[in-house]
């Protein structure tokens, strides 16, 4: 069965006011979206509820974290299961801005992803190497470390919930996208590690998403490739743009 395209909009840490939160739903409303796409956006936490109860039914919400816990003395943070309250289906986990600015390691997005599944969220879960590894040849190794911890805490009907994004660090918000070719061979390989260390089943199922300055101008050409099962976008899903990534592959 073919992979279904997957488009997700990271927010980070904006709109800045809920009117803007407003227009940016209302925009994405009244967009003309390819019904073959998935598309998933992930607003901060404190916008969750009203984006879900404004957002287009064809349109799900994600959070951009969670803490592996239930409930409990961890100030400022969010359990899985208050997001499942919430009626929020999806989860941005490992995404670079956290391994890096917050320290988070492969085993700890492990435990979060754990405890995402077991919650019954759906996951994306981002990898991707920095500059520097790239240039010294190692962005199979850091990918294939970042996913191990992942691969060893879930089970194999498990990965049905899961999107990989692979993430360049070197690409996220700099405008420097990856080529088509560069993005296709890692996914490629990501898609060969994932054959090798759960099973031939998943790694033909699983979708593996691009992300790191996606725009509309790019995005054709990465959607063409076959082991590009869609996108993570953060910048352009702040713009009108964001419906012509959506709609790549038309
Ligand atoms: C992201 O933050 O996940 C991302 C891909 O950002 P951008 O599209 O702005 O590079």
């Amino acid at each position: 069965m073919p992979r279904q395209f997957f488009v997700g909009g990271n927010f980070k840490m904006n709109p800045i006011d809920r009117a803007t939160e407003a227009s940016l739903v209302g925009g994405l409303n009244k967009a003309t979206l390819d019904p073959t796409t998935e598309v998933v956006i992930a607003p901060p936490a404190i916008y969750l509820i009203s984006v879900k109860a404004s957002v287009r039914p064809d349109v799900a919400v994600s959070a951009q974290n969670l803490y592996p816990k239930d409930s409990g003395a961890f100030t400022g943070e969010i359990s899985p299961k208050q997001l499942v309250d919430a009626g929020i289906p999806w989860v941005i986990l490992g995404h670079s801005e956290r391994r890096t600015i917050f320290h988070e390691s492969s085993e700890f997005v492990a435990q979060k992803v754990r405890a995402a599944l077991d919650s019954g969220l759906k996951v994306i879960l981002c990898i991707g190497e920095t500059l520097q590894q790239r240039e010294s040849g190692e962005t199979g190794a850091v990918n294939e470390a970042q996913l191990k911890p992942v691969i060893a805490a879930i089970k194999t009907a498990e990965w049905k919930n899961i999107v990989i994004a692979y993430e360049p660090v070197w690409a996220i918000g700099t405008g420097k996208v990856a080529t088509s070719t560069r993005a296709q061979d890692t996914q490629a390989e990501i898609r060969a590690v994932i054959r090798k260390s759960v099973s031939a089943t998943v790694a033909d199922e699983v979708r593996i998403i691009y992300g790191g300055s996606v725009t509309a101008n790019n995005c054709k050409e990465l959607a063409t490739q076959p082991d590009v099962d869609g996108f993570l976008v953060g910048g352009a899903c702040l713009k009108p743009e964001f419906a012509n990534i959506v709609n790549a592959r038309l």
